[in-house]
C-alpha cells in the first residue's frame, strides 16, 4: 500500500510525502458499552488498515485531500475549527492535530495529507480510530514529536469525543494502538491499562454487516451513555461520582427501588458484561474456546434484552451463524442499533458457509449483509 499511496501523494501534491504511518481497524471481541463505564473490554486489531502520508508545506495551512473524490479541504493552522457535516472526514485528523499541539508538539509550518484505507467506513470495524491513530503517528513523525503510545491513543479518543463529538470510550483507539498479530488486546478502561495476550491458534473472525443503521444511532448511543451515568450517580448515593465499574450486582440490587427498570437493566448489562470479559480472559488462558463462544452469545443476549442496542436483523444474524459448523460464538460488535455481528470461528469456517448465512438473511430481509473475513494484525506504527 505504501508505494501506491506514495505515488498518489506525488500526483496530488506534486512532491513526495515525507512521513507515513498506518493503523488498523478493530473488532470488539467482548465487552459491549463497558469502556466509557470504566469497565473491561477486549478487542482484536485486524489486517485492514488506514495509511496516512504527510509532507510539510511552506505556509501555515493544512490540506486534506480525498483519494476517492480528489477534493481538497484547506484549513488555517491558526483557526482549528470543526468542519461542517459535508467535510466531517477532515475532523478526525484535524482534531488529532489540535490535541497534539496541546500536548506540546510544535509545528512551525502546515502539512499536506493524503490517506488510503482498506477499512470500510461505518461497517463496525472502526475506520475512525484507524484514521486518528495513523494520522497521529504520521504527524508526530513529520514534526519530530516524541510521544508515547498511550498518549497518542488518548489523543485519538479526545479528537473523536471532543472534536468530532462522538462520546466513544477508549476501546477503538486502544485496540488500534496496542494491537498485535495473533493477540487480543485486553483493556482495563479505568486504569487505561492495555495488555496483549495470545489468541488460540487457527481462529478467525467474520464480520457480517447488516447495513442497517438506526436513524438515531448517535443519539441512542448518547442516551445509553447518559443512562449508565444516571445509574452510577444513584449508586454513588450523592458521594463522589463513580463509574459503574465500581459497583457489583449486589450494589445494584440494593438500589433497585431508586432506579427505573430501564436504568437498572442498562446497569445490569454493564456489570455482568465486565464479569463476562474477565471470565473470557480466564477461559482463553485455559484454552476453553467453546466456553468463550458461549460467553459471546451470552453477551449478545444481554445486549438484546437488557441494553436494548440490538435489533431484529442482528438477532437473526447471530441466531443463523451460531448454528453453523465451525462457529464458536457470535454477538453484535460495536455500538449496536444496527451495524455488525462478529462470528468467532475455527479455520474450517469458509466463505461458502458465510455466503450461505448471507443468503438466509437475504431471504428474510431482502438484502445481503456485507461479509468481511478478518485475521488479527499489528497496531499503529510509522512505516
Ligand atoms: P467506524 O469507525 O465504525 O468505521 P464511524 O462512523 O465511527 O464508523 O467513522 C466513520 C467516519 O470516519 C467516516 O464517515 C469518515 O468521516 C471518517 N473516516 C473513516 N475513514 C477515513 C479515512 N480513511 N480518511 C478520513 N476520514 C475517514
Ligand atoms: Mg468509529
Amino acid at each position: 500500500m505504501k508505494s501506491t499511496l506514495a505515488s498518489y501523494f506525488e500526483k496530488t501534491y506534486g512532491r513526495p510525502a515525507e512521513a507515513f504511518a498506518q493503523a488498523p481497524g478493530r473488532i470488539e471481541f467482548i465487552g459491549n458499552h463497558t469502556d466509557y463505564n470504566g469497565g473491561l473490554t477486549m478487542g482484536v486489531a485486524i489486517d485492514k488498515i488506514v495509511m496516512a502520508a504527510l509532507a510539510r508545506r511552506d505556509d501555515k495551512k493544512l490540506c486534506f485531500a480525498s483519494i476517492k473524490t480528489g477534493e481538497k479541504v484547506l484549513v488555517d493552522m491558526d483557526d482549528l475549527q470543526k468542519r461542517d457535516r459535508e467535510h466531517n472526514w477532515v475532523n478526525y485528523p484535524l482534531g488529532v492535530f489540535k490535541y497534539l499541539l496541546e500536548a506540546g508538539m510544535t509545528a512551525d509550518c502546515g502539512f499536506d495529507m493524503l490517506d488510503m484505507s482498506s477499512v470500510p467506513p461505518g461497517a463496525g470495524l472502526s475506520s475512525s480510530a484507524a484514521i486518528e491513530l495513523s494520522s497521529g503517528y504520521a504527524m508526530a513523525s513529520l514534526y519530530g514529536f516524541d510521544i508515547d503510545r498511550k498518549s497518542l491513543v488518548r489523543i485519538g479518543r479526545q479528537s473523536e469525543n471532543l472534536f468530532v463529538g462522538m462520546p466513544c470510550g477508549i476501546l477503538d483507539q486502544g485496540v488500534s494502538g496496542y494491537g498485535k498479530a495473533d493477540s487480543l488486546v485486553y483493556i482495563d478502561c479505568l486504569t487505561e491499562d492495555f495488555s496483549n495476550f495470545p489468541l488460540p491458534h487457527k481462529c478467525r473472525f467474520w464480520l457480517f454487516n447488516s447495513t442497517k443503521k438506526h436513524a438515531l444511532v448517535d443519539g441512542l448511543y448518547a442516551e445509553r451513555h447518559a443512562e449508565c451515568m444516571e445509574a452510577a450517580r444513584v449508586l454513588s448515593e450523592g458521594g463522589k461520582m463513580r463509574l459503574l465499574r465500581h459497583f457489583t450486582m449486589s450494589d445494584l440490587d440494593a438500589a433497585k427501588e431508586k432506579l427505573s427498570q430501564k436504568v437498572y437493566n442498562r446497569a445490569r448489562h454493564v456489570i455482568e458484561e465486565n464479569a463476562r470479559v474477565l471470565k473470557a480472559k480466564e477461559l482463553l488462558e485455559r484454552g476453553d474456546i467453546a466456553g468463550v463462544g458461549r460467553l459471546l452469545n451470552a453477551s449478545h443476549e444481554s445486549s438484546k434484552t437488557l441494553f436494548e442496542n440490538s435489533c431484529e436483523e442482528l438477532d437473526y444474524l447471530v441466531d443463523t451463524v451460531s448454528g453453523v459448523e465451525g462457529v464458536y460464538g457470535a454477538r453484535l460488535t460495536g455500538g449496536g442499533f444496527g451495524g455488525a455481528v462478529m462470528a468467532f470461528t475455527d479455520d474450517t469456517f469458509s466463505q461458502t458457509q458465510a455466503n450461505e448465512v448471507a443468503q438466509i438473511y437475504e431471504k428474510k430481509f431482502g438484502k445481503k449483509p456485507m461479509i468481511f473475513a478478518c485475521a488479527s494484525g499489528d497496531g499503529a506504527k510509522t512505516v
